[in-house]
């Protein structure tokens, strides 16, 4: 317990089970003293994110928010903003959907609605949340820190779809952060290593992606989501305050290395 975050409040976006790197980051930005609210995506997973979400400390509420559903971006932050007093200092987006058909197999066989949903959702998703919470966060040194992976950069066999959705993520982190920056809003990215989540099971070989990542580490080992957390905790702390646009990996060293 300490007190990076004291006093800050929180929104955080992709919380799904125990297991989601977006619930390791509340935890920790919870234990550090902020207040948060969590969304859940729909009823079928409501449940499940207000029963972990009341074990934490600073919760402020819950929220329905599909990522696709602009009224629904609208009123989820609004109401974030009120149920935290008024302002936002810190906005969590840990977002990533792809039909399971276009992951494996040839990325080249990608159909266009296909291509279309991975990007509205895993990236696009990340311009909505920032332009509807612009008004609650400017002038609060305030934070936004998203989730990408080293497929935005390099080819990832079976990744596909979810590569391009993650590259078009880190180049909005850029653009975002020039646009944002005179408001006093920093944003930035953790490039996470693979950690076994929801979605991680739904791309195809991802236990042999885990291993040949840890194999060829520099730390000869995988990460897990409190790293991860702990990186983002970074990024929205006054410890950063001089850090945007920026990817900072957690990755076990894995982005290092040519082979
Ligand atoms: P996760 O627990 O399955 O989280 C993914 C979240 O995205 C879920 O909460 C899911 O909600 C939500 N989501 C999907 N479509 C949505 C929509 N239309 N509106 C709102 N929410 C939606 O898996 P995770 O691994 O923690 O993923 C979080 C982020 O980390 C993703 O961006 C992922 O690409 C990134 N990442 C993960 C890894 C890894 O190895 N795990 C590595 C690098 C980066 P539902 O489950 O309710 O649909």
């Amino acid at each position: 317990m300490g007190d990076l975050v004291a006093g800050r409040t929180a929104l955080v976006v992709g919380v799904a089970n125990k297991r989601s790197l977006a619930w390791g980051i509340a935890q920790r930005l919870d234990a550090e003293g902020a207040r948060v609210v969590l969304t859940y995506q729909n009823e079928r997973t409501e449940r499940d994110v207000r029963r972990l979400g009341e074990t934490l400390t600073g919760i402020a509420g819950f929220l329905p928010m599909d990522v696709q559903d602009d009224a629904q971006v609208t009123s989820a932050v609004a109401g974030a903003a009120e149920m935290l007093g008024g302002g936002i200092d810190v906005l969590v987006h840990a977002v990533a959907f792809a039909r399971a058909e276009d992951l494996g197999g040839r990325y080249v066989d990608t159909p266009r609605d296909g291509f279309q949903l991975a990007v509205d959702v895993s990236a696009y998703s990340l311009t909505a949340l920032a332009r509807t919470a612009e008004p609650f966060m400017r002038g609060r040194d305030a934070a936004i820190v998203t989730l990408s992976y080293i497929a935005a950069e390099r080819a990832v066999p079976g990744y596909n779809v979810m590569g391009i959705a993650k590259s078009t993520l880190e180049s909005i982190v850029r653009y975002l952060a020039w646009d944002l920056g005179p408001e006093g809003i920093r944003v930035n990215a953790v490039s996470a290593g693979p950690v076994r989540t929801l979605a991680a099971r739904s791309i195809p070989g991802f236990g042999d992606m885990a291993g040949a990542a840890a194999a060829r580490s520099p730390l000869r080992r995988e990460v897990d989501a409190d790293e991860v957390a702990d990186g983002a905790l970074f990024l929205c702390s006054p410890l950063a305050r001089g850090v945007t646009g920026h990817v900072l990996y957690v990755d076990a060293g894995f982005h290092a290395m040519g082979l």
